[in-house]
């Protein structure tokens, strides 16, 4: 969303054209150099920005690292679970089943039998243990022995299945699942807050904006320029719930629970403080402000700052500080994972070199620092795109390792139920029942 409105200003600008580019060129640069000199009296140039972090903060932060680190390692302990079981089962055992699927498939393909005998085998199946053996339907008796051994080909298949599934349960109470599901827990209540509006915290906290004010000149040590000014406002563009504006030195926010607006105002506010884009704007090429380079590198300046935000929150107050902390780890997770996955829009891509930044240096406000002061558009430090080389690599194999050997067998004890339900006919029945009893769940999950 926010891609597109900038698309736009450039294209307007682009549509003045050469000539009348010329023709303005006198008046535009006047102009230009004084909101320059204006702009940088506030906030000070790229070389020397006005605002660092200069506060220090206590406690380490969490990173993408430390998480998929975990997940790869209980990938890599799954993968070899799966393996231990498929090699106690054996997997000639499994070959053998999936040769006599193929067997069992054709003999039903050319074995059709008539509606009348199905229902005779519908009634026969009524007491199928006892009329097993004997007293089958006249011709049917090799059809139903070959059931039965796809009676017991299922059942291998959901042992072998049921033994995994244990074993992965028995897996959940490992230490790294546990602080997994911490997190997931802190997580959740961080979803729910979210439901809350800021105002209801006002009373305890004072309002959002002051908050953000206060919280910005305590990291940075230093008053925000005159005139700045923070606000809540419902943003019409979906999926934006933030927006700063460096040429009026405004921010804005959409309402939500106080810590996740407070959490957007820093990010906003981060986005004023680091002059990457400024310095594009008022360079002799306006247009490179819009370039993919520089968009990415404020970007991530503004998640870091973020970052830090919710980590010196935590020392004056432990409660905001806790939501916060968990929101931006959340943020962080999904962003990073929806980058190594291959979604291209920038934002993923910013929030996988702020984290980066942080695992390098340990410490949000160094990495805020390093990425606002010395970094340029297109340059990062080595050590920070090897971490992010490190965790796609790390995050490949958690979503790799982690499902291999298991879809195998899935994939087979799905074959085998598909010609189970197909010539079986409580088999069918049994699905029939099963759809029926979700679409009624369905049904009732509507009404409430
Ligand atoms: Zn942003």
């Amino acid at each position: 969303m926010e891609k597109k409105k900038r698309k736009h200003r450039l294209r307007n600008i682009a549509g003045l054209g050469f000539a009348g580019m010329a023709l303005l060129l006198g008046g535009l640069t006047a102009g230009h150099l004084h909101k320059k000199s204006m702009h940088q009296s506030k906030w000070g140039t790229l070389e020397n920005p006005r605002y660092k972090i200069t506060c220090s903060i206590k406690e380490e932060p969490a990173t993408f690292q430390d998480y998929i680190t975990a997940e790869s390692a209980e990938a890599k302990s799954k993968a070899e679970q799966t393996g231990q079981i498929l090699n106690n089962f054996g997997k000639s055992n499994i070959k053998k089943i999936k040769q006599r699927h193929q067997e069992l498939s054709s003999y039903f393909a050319n074995h059709q039998i008539s509606d009348e005998q199905r229902k005779q085998l519908d009634n026969y199946y009524s007491d199928i243990t006892a009329q097993l053996i004997e007293g089958a339907p006249e011709g049917l008796e090799e059809y139903i022995a070959r059931l039965g051994q796809l009676e017991r080909l299922k059942e291998a298949s959901y042992l072998l299945n049921s033994e995994i599934d244990l074993r992965q349960m028995e897996q959940t109470c490992s230490e790294t699942t546990e602080t997994i599901d911490r997190i997931t827990k802190e997580v959740k209540f961080v979803m729910l807050m979210q439901l809350s509006r800021s105002s209801s915290l006002a009373d305890k906290y004072g309002d959002v904006q002051d908050y953000a004010r206060k919280l910005f000149e305590e990291m940075t040590e230093k008053p925000l320029p005159e005139g700045v000014t923070i606000n809540i406002e419902e943003i019409a563009e979906k999926e934006v719930a933030g927006l700063a504006n460096f040429l009026q030195g405004s921010v804005k926010s959409e309402d939500a629970h106080y810590a996740r607006v407070l959490m957007v105002m820093m990010h906003e506010l981060g986005h004023l403080s680091a002059q990457q884009r400024e310095t594009a704007y008022f360079s002799l090429n306006p247009f490179s402000a819009g370039s993919r380079e520089v968009t990415l590198l404020e970007e991530a300046c503004a998640y870091a700052f973020e970052i830090a935000a919710a980590y010196k929150l935590m020392e004056s107050n432990e409660e905001l500080g806790k939501t916060s902390r968990a929101a931006i780890f959340l943020y962080t997770r999904d962003f990073a994972q929806e980058y190594f996955k291959g979604e291209s829009e920038y934002h993923r891509e910013a929030m996988a070199i702020a984290d980066a930044a942080v695992t390098v240096f340990g410490d949000a406000a160094k990495a805020y620092n390093y990425l606002a002061a010395e970094a340029r558009p297109g340059e990062l430090d080595p050590r920070i795109t090897a971490v992010i080389e490190e965790n796609r690599r790390k995050y490949e194999f958690a979503t790799r390792e982690g499902h291999s050997g298991i879809e195998e067998i899935k994939q087979m004890d799905k074959d085998i139920f598909d010609l189970y339900v197909q010539v079986h006919p409580k088999g069918k029945e049994e699905q029939r029942m099963h759809e029926e009893a979700l679409k009624a769940a369905e049904e009732e999950m509507k009404q409430h």
